[in-house]
């Protein structure tokens, strides 16, 4: 028992090791990122589940540093969040928007442009209101229009001054823009929450969408949750999904839209241009 205790000791020590000097590495390498712009975007397709027509993409930071490679956002925006640079890496994102947007929009025609763009805001965007009001006006003043984008925030981005936070996300649908409630089903989301705050748009979570097919009792929570949002008037996304008999469930229950690998990956502008074209061809 006591060399087991040792073992167990032995992996959780280098597993911590190994935390520390990736925390270490990806801190070190991060103001140079944001210096050069090392960040780029892909973006996935969601799409509307019965029709199968393109309504919008999501856009998704990659980090490709020279020594480092490929570092994944999970691994380095709550670094940069907890180290107060998320706001310059906010700023190269929406930049690489701006001009893969106009790209997109140059290679397509019209029609075949998905409607909407989603941006992942930060907790500490939403926290601090002039801020979040001076990214907004550089995204306009780059050309885009609020009709165009979704904003996706996540619930325990909500904390602080919920009515100061209510109001101003209702300025923001008055102007155009739509919100997104991510990652619906994971934390502590609760169904009431989905009546107290203005979103168009719920996401819900992988994991929930993850066991729908082998198990009855999350099947019912996922049709309930439908329900729900659809008499609060909001539309729901279903994320993370990867099979076809999964995306056959959620159009049984009524879900508006799906994205997923089973749709598409995230893509680098050229290949998402390449993919729309390839749907409607
Ligand atoms: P998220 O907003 O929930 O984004 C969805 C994640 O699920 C993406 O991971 C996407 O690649 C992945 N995904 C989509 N469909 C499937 C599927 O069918 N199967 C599986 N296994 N995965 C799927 P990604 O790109 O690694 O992003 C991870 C998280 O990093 C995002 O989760 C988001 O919270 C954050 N993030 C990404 N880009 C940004 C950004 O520009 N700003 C901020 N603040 N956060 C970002
Ligand atoms: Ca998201
Ligand atoms: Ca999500
Ligand atoms: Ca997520």
């Amino acid at each position: 028992a006591k060399q087991n205790g040792k073992n167990r000791f032995a992996r959780f020590t280098s597993g911590n090791t190994q935390k520390i000097t990736e925390l270490y590495n990806i801190l070190q390498r991060l103001p140079d990122g944001i210096a050069n712009c090392e960040f780029s975007m892909n973006y996935q397709p969601i799409i509307h589940a019965r029709t199968g027509k393109l309504v919008a993409i999501e856009a998704l930071i990659r980090w490709h540093n020279k020594d480092l490679g490929w570092i994944p956002p999970d691994k380095f925006i709550h670094i940069a969040e907890a180290h107060g640079k998320i706001t310059q890496v906010q700023y190269c994102m929406l930049n690489c928007v701006c001009q893969d947007l106009q790209e997109i929009k140059l290679k397509l025609p019209q029609t075949d442009c998905p409607i909407r763009t989603a941006i992942n805001l930060s907790g500490s965007q939403i926290a601090d209101i002039e801020h979040l009001n001076q990214y907004l006006s550089t995204l306009e003043n780059q050309g885009l229009s609020p009709t165009e984008i979704t904003l996706e925030i996540t619930e325990n981005m909500l904390v602080g001054d919920a009515k100061e936070i209510v109001e101003y996300l209702n300025e923001l649908i008055h102007r155009g823009y739509a919100i997104a409630l991510d990652d619906f089903g994971t934390g502590y989301s609760s169904l009431s929450y989905l009546a107290r705050i203005p979103i168009s748009t719920v996401k819900l979570d992988k994991s929930f969408i993850d066991p729908i097919e082998n198990n009855k009792a999350q099947m019912s929570l996922v049709s309930g949750v439908l329900q729900l949002a659809h008499s609060l008037g909001l539309k729901v996304v279903a994320e993370g999904v990867e099979h076809a008999s999964q995306r056959n469930l959620l159009i049984d229950m009524g879900c508006d839209y799906i994205q997923g690998y089973l749709i598409a990956k995230p893509m680098a502008p050229e290949e998402l241009i390449k993919w729309i074209s390839l749907q409607n061809e």
